[in-house]
C-alpha cells in the first residue's frame, strides 16, 4: 500500500501533454475517490519501446529516425492506438496520446487498452519509397510488441491506409501467413472495414448532433469552423455540410480560409489537392491558424494537433460548442475559462472515439473473417456514440462537472474496476 499522499499535478498553464493527461486522470481519481495504489498503476504506462529506425534514402545515404511505441494499459484488453509521423513527436506526447487511448476505449466500452506510436520525421520531405522503407523498418523493430492479441496500430497524423497496408504486409511476411488483424484502418482490399475512413469524423458528427439536441440548437442552422483539413477535419466538413451546417472557415498547416456565406468542402479539397493547401481558395479570404479559432460560430472543431486552445486564447473564443476531433487540443486552464463562458466542450476521448470504435469493428471482422456492410458499421457506430454521449452527459449532470471530467470519470472507473478484478500478478 502507498502510504504517502501524492499531490495532483499542478494545473496552472500546463502544456506538456503527458502532464495534462496525468492531471486529467488525477482529477477523475479524486472525484471517484480511487484507491491510491490503483491510481498510481494507472499513472504509469505499462510499456515504452524506443527504437532507432535506420533507412536508406533515395540518394543512397542512410538516415536514422527515432521510433516510439507506448502501451499505456492492458487491463481491459490488447492495446490500440495510432501511429503518427511528425517532426515534433516526443516521448511525452506519445505517452499522453497512449493514455488518452486507454480512456477513449473505456468511454465507448470496447475491450481494448490504449497505445500510441510515433516517428520523429518530416513526411512532407520524404518520397513514398522512403516512407515505405521507414514504415517497414519501424514495424520490424516493434514486431515483438505488436500483434492482433497484443497491440494493434492504426493511422494518425500523416499516416494513412497505405501506411497500414505496409505494416500489415511486413508483419505478415515475418509471420509467414496473412495477419490482417495486426492493424486497422487498412484498405478494404486487404481486410479494412467499410466506413473506417470516415469513422472518426462520423463519430464526431453524432456527438455534435447530440450536443445540439442537449442545448436546444438546430444543427441544420449551425455555422462551423474547423482547424485541420485531413482525415478528421475534411471528412467532418463534408458530413456536416451534408446535414445542413454551414462550414464558414477551415485551415491546414499552411493557414486558413474564411467565407461567412459558406464553403463547399469537396471543392476546397480539390483546391488543396492541386495547390497543397486550402490557402488562396478563390471563394474565400485567407485567415491565419490562430485567428480561425476566434471566428464567431456555433460549432468549433479543432482537428489538427494538441494545445491549440490555451489560457492565452480561450477567452476570445466565440462559439457555443467545441467538438474535439483532435486529441488534446485544449489545456486544463483553457477548460476552466471555457466552462465559465458557458462553452459546451465535447472532449477528445468522446468526440473522436468513432475512429477507434470502427477500428474495433474492423478487428472483430478480421478475427472472424466475416465482413459487414457499411450500413451496419455506421448504424452500430451511431448507436455506441449516442449511448456513450448520454452516459457522459448523465455523469456530468449528476456530479456537476464538465464533460471532460465526466468522460474521464466513466473511463477511469471502468479501467480501475478491471484492474481490481484481475488483481496483481504474481
Ligand atoms: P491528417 O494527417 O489526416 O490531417 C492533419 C491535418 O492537420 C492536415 O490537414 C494538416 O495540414 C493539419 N495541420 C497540421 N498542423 C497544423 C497546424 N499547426 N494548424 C492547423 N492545421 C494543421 O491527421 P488526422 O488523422 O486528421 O488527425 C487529426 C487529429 O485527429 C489528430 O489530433 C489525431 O490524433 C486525431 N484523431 C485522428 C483519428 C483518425 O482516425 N485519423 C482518430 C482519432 C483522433
Amino acid at each position: 500500500m502507498i502510504k504517502k499522499k501524492r499531490k495532483p499535478a499542478e494545473k496552472k498553464h500546463l502544456i506538456n501533454p503527458f502532464e495534462i493527461a496525468t492531471y486529467q486522470l488525477d482529477m477523475a481519481a479524486k472525484k471517484l475517490k480511487l484507491r491510491e495504489d490503483v491510481h498510481k498503476k494507472l499513472r504509469i504506462p505499462k510499456r515504452i519501446v524506443i527504437v532507432s529506425v535506420p533507412i536508406e534514402m533515395d540518394d543512397g545515404s542512410w538516415e536514422t529516425f527515432q521510433g516510439i511505441r507506448v502501451q499505456h494499459n492492458m487491463d481491459r484488453g490488447p492495446t490500440k492506438g495510432g501511429i503518427r509521423f511528425h517532426p515534433n513527436v516526443t516521448l511525452d506526447e506519445v505517452k499522453a496520446l497512449a493514455a488518452w487511448m486507454t480512456w477513449k476505449c473505456a468511454v465507448v466500452n470496447i475491450p481494448f487498452g490504449g497505445a500510441k506510436g510515433g516517428i520523429k520525421c518530416n513526411p512532407k520531405e520524404m518520397s513514398v519509397k522512403e516512407l515505405e522503407r521507414l514504415t517497414r523498418r519501424y514495424t520490424t523493430e516493434i514486431m515483438s510488441v505488436i500483434g492482433p492479441e497484443l497491440d494493434i496500430p492504426a493511422p494518425d497524423v500523416y499516416t494513412n491506409p497505405q501506411t497500414m497496408a505496409w505494416i500489415m504486409d511486413t508483419y505478415s511476411m515475418n509471420k509467414g501467413y496473412p495477419v490482417p488483424g495486426v492493424v486497422t484502418g487498412k484498405p478494404i482490399e486487404i481486410g479494412g472495414s467499410a466506413g473506417r475512413v470516415e469513422a472518426t469524423a462520423r463519430g464526431c458528427m453524432f456527438n455534435i448532433i447530440e450536443s445540439c439536441k442537449h442545448l436546444g440548437m438546430d444543427v441544420k442552422k449551425c455555422s462551423v469552423v474547423i482547424q485541420g483539413f485531413g482525415n478528421a477535419g475534411y471528412i467532418l466538413a463534408y458530413l456536416l455540410e451534408e446535414i445542413g451546417c454551414k462550414i464558414i472557415a477551415v485551415s491546414d498547416s499552411k493557414g486558413g480560409i474564411y467565407n461567412k456565406g459558406g464553403l463547399w468542402p469537396h471543392d476546397v479539397k480539390k483546391h488543396k489537392n492541386k495547390t497543397g493547401s486550402v490557402v488562396n481558395y478563390r471563394e474565400a479570404d485567407n485567415i491565419n491558424n490562430e485567428d480561425i479559432l476566434q471566428v464567431k460560430c456555433d460549432i468549433l472543431v479543432p482537428a489538427a494537433l494538441e494545445n491549440v486552445i490555451t489560457h492565452k486564447n480561450a477567452s476570445r473564443i466565440k462559439t457555443r460548442i467545441i467538438a474535439e476531433a483532435a486529441n488534446g487540443p485544449t489545456t486544463p486552464d483553457a477548460d476552466e475559462i471555457l466552462l465559465d463562458k458557458g462553452v459546451f466542450v465535447v472532449p477528445d476521448i468522446l468526440a473522436n472515439a468513432g475512429g477507434v470504435l470502427v477500428s474495433y469493428f474492423e478487428w472483430v471482422q478480421n478475427l472472424q473473417n466475416y465482413y459487414w456492410s457499411e450500413k451496419k458499421v455506421n448504424s452500430k457506430l451511431e448507436q455506441v456514440i449516442t449511448r456513450s454521449f448520454e452516459e457522459v452527459l448523465n455523469i456530468s449532470q449528476k456530479h456537476k462537472v464538465h464533460m471532460r471530467l465526466a468522460a474521464h470519470m466513466l473511463a477511469v472507473k471502468r479501467v480501475s474496476d478491471a484492474a481490481l478484478i484481475r488483481g496483481i500478478y504474481p
